[in-house]
């Protein structure tokens, strides 16, 4: 039997995790402090057990941005995050030199893409999305069997957004563009137009219909630009029960029947959908990583 490592690197916090599959995980989380003390933490729990059962690789899923190119002397490095001490940090070649096993690389939300289509609500596809709508918007996924990669990796939670400044005044909070899909829907935009978490936001708040208004719309340039079987949407701000439906209903205004499929005519409530493996498709995602290195 293989055993493998996982870890999971958040802006807030990295979920570490080992064992031969998603039903015996062992895991930790812990705050992420600065680079050098939270991967500390992460090799020195790691490399307990691998002294006790070698791992045969271990998965990273990382915020970003971070560089994928394997022929970059930066490659597993972070490149310019705005998160304080993380610039340029090396991620991926400090788990693999500490430990001497091959490392699977990638953003946290393909990892989570790769999870849900080993184990979750993307099974059996080759060409879907996963997006995560939290303290950013990330978005990942495969094209043709492959999770998504190209030039850097994809952003699409910094997409430009059409914003009707009368309907929403709220300039955004993207330090890079204001007014970017982050800027306007991620859960700290919700908090800053509103004045109170998304989390105390109640159901008939208008602020539901303008979050799903901003959603719809960059699901629609999803939806024409890679044609996903499927689009999956996790992160904090989805737990929302009542924000879904207003989603699917919206994305059909904004196709407006010009693209007619049946996912999108009779069977929108299952082309988009919850992460089947919900809070844990971070760190299963980055188990999948682990074995796809191994
Ligand atoms: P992260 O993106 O840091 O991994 P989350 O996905 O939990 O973590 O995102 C945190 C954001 O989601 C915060 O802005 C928070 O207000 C919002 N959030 C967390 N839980 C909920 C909830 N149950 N309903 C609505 N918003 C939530
Ligand atoms: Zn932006």
């Amino acid at each position: 039997m293989s055993f493998w490592g996982a870890i999971e690197a958040g802006g807030t916090k990295f979920v570490c995790a080992v064992g031969s599959g998603p039903e015996d995980l062992e895991e930790v989380r812990f705050p992420t402090t600065e680079p050098q003390e939270t991967l500390g933490r992460a090799l020195e729990f790691l490399r307990a057990h691998h002294q006790r059962r070698p791992l045969t690789a271990v998965g990273i899923g990382s915020f970003g941005p971070i560089d994928l190119d394997p022929s970059s002397p930066t490659f597993g490095f972070t490149t310019t995050t705005p998160k304080p001490g993380w610039p340029h940090a090396n991620i991926a070649s400090t788990v693999r030199d500490a430990l001497g096993v091959p490392v699977g690389f990638d953003t946290d939300v393909n990892a989570a893409a790769l999870g849900e289509h080993r184990w979750g609500a993307a099974q059996g596809l080759d060409t879907f999305i996963y997006l995560t709508i939290g303290t950013g918007i990330g978005g990942g996924g495969m094209v043709g069997g492959r999770l998504l990669h190209g030039m850097l990796h994809p952003e699409m939670g910094h997409i430009p957004i059409p914003h009707d400044l009368n309907r929403d005044p709220y300039q955004g909070f993207c330090p890079y563009h204001g007014d970017c899909l982050e800027g306007l829907a991620a859960g700290p935009a919700l908090e800053e137009r509103w004045g109170k978490p998304a989390e105390n936001l109640a159901p008939d708040h208008p602020a539901w219909e303008l979050q799903a208004h901003y959603l719809a719309l960059a699901l629609a340039g999803f939806v024409c630009t890679l044609s996903p079987q499927r689009i999956v949407m996790g992160g904090g701000v989805m737990q929302q029960s009542h924000l879904m439906p207003m989603i699917h209903q919206q994305v059909r205004q904004q196709l407006n029947g010009y693209i007619h499929t049946t996912e999108l005519m009779e069977a929108i409530e299952s082309y988009i959908v919850l992460p089947k493996l919900a809070e844990r498709a971070g760190i299963l995602g980055a188990l999948a990583l682990a074995q796809q290195a191994g």
